[in-house]
């Protein structure tokens, strides 16, 4: 099958929890996840605080439960031995699917922090481990916020598709136009990996807007106008945000995206509810 053609692409992402209550509740969501058969969970990696080995025991957690399971990984402050280590430890438990991301430099580290892009990541773990683990990467519609121009980003974004990777998952957006647009602008680069969209479910508008801002993601404006207009309704946020959610993911699915990549932070209701509003559990088992 053509790479772009692979369709199984729904998956649901979990960062580490920080304490007792935040695990126990993680369990939980996970097996009502669980049973939405996605293809796999993935777990963040030293991103709002987690720990790498929180990253590590939540990864095989999940993985004992019998589901697949991405670790997310990144150099951070890491030695090649010791990342090498850890993709041994992985590849030996039988971990087979890995996120691969340079990660953002947490503030108060100084500029000592060894520093690498995701390909050169790319690189260490294919010349490391060859072909075991299936690689994800990160790429960004509406373009990283560091970056220079539209078509660096996407020069780049090559580099780690060239160095070995074999699908990626976006950052998240509200404008479908903007994932079409780049998905034309990759293909015509010569990429030709499924692009997955990630989704990021509208539950709480401060958050959310804080978080945009940090990681480059456009709230279009009539959004931010209805959402800010909603003040301290938070069943009204949630409603709409599931209704405007909904609709994006109808657009995606319908435009061919290869599936969804849904950025959970760790709650079960709106991925829930986004999966049976777009009949995903009969789209999935149709495939
Ligand atoms: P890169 O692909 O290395 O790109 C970073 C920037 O450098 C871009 O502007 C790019 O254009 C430029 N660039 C890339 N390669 C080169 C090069 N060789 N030379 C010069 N410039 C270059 N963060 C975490 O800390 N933990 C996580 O678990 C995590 N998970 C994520 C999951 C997804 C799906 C996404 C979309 C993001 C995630 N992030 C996570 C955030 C991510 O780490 C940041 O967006 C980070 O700033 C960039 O990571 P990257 O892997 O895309 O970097």
């Amino acid at each position: 099958m053509d790479k772009t053609e692979r369709k199984n692409g729904f998956s649901f992402e979990f960062f580490p929890p920080r304490t007792e209550a935040g695990e126990g509740k993680l369990r939980r969501v996970q097996q009502r996840l669980a049973a939405l058969n996605p293809e796999f969970f993935s777990v963040t990696y030293g991103a709002g605080g987690s720990t790498k080995d929180g990253t590590r025991q939540l990864v095989l957690d999940i993985h004992n439960t019998g589901s697949s399971v991405a670790p997310h990984l990144s150099f951070g402050g890491s030695s090649e031995g010791e990342l090498k280590a850890l993709l041994e430890q992985y590849r030996d438990e039988g971990i087979n699917r890995l996120v691969a991301l340079r990660g953002d430099i947490p503030s108060g580290t100084g500029p000592a922090t060894q520093y690498f892009y995701a390909n050169e990541l790319v690189e260490f773990i294919r010349l490391h481990t060859g072909d075991h683990f299936h690689i994800d990467v990160a790429c960004y519609p509406e373009i990283h916020p560091q970056s220079e121009s539209y078509d660096r980003d996407i020069h780049f974004f090559k580099k780690k598709i060239d160095a070995g990777a074999d699908s990626a998952i976006t950052q998240y957006f509200y404008n479908a136009d903007a994932y079409f647009h780049f998905v034309d602008a990759c293909r015509k680069a010569g990429i030709d990996t499924p692009i997955v969209p990630g989704i990021m479910p509208i539950t709480n508008y401060a958050k959310l807007a804080r978080f945009s801002d940090s990681c480059g993601a456009e709230i279009p404006r009539w959004m931010r106008k209805r959402l800010q207009g909603y003040g301290d309704d938070s069943e009204s946020i949630r409603a709409f945000g599931e209704e405007v959610v909904t609709s994006l993911c109808e657009k995606l699915l319908d435009g061919g995206a290869p599936g969804l990549h849904f950025y959970t932070m760790n709650q079960a209701e709106a991925v829930e509810a986004l999966w049976q509003n777009l009949s995903l559990s009969t789209r999935h088992q149709g495939q």
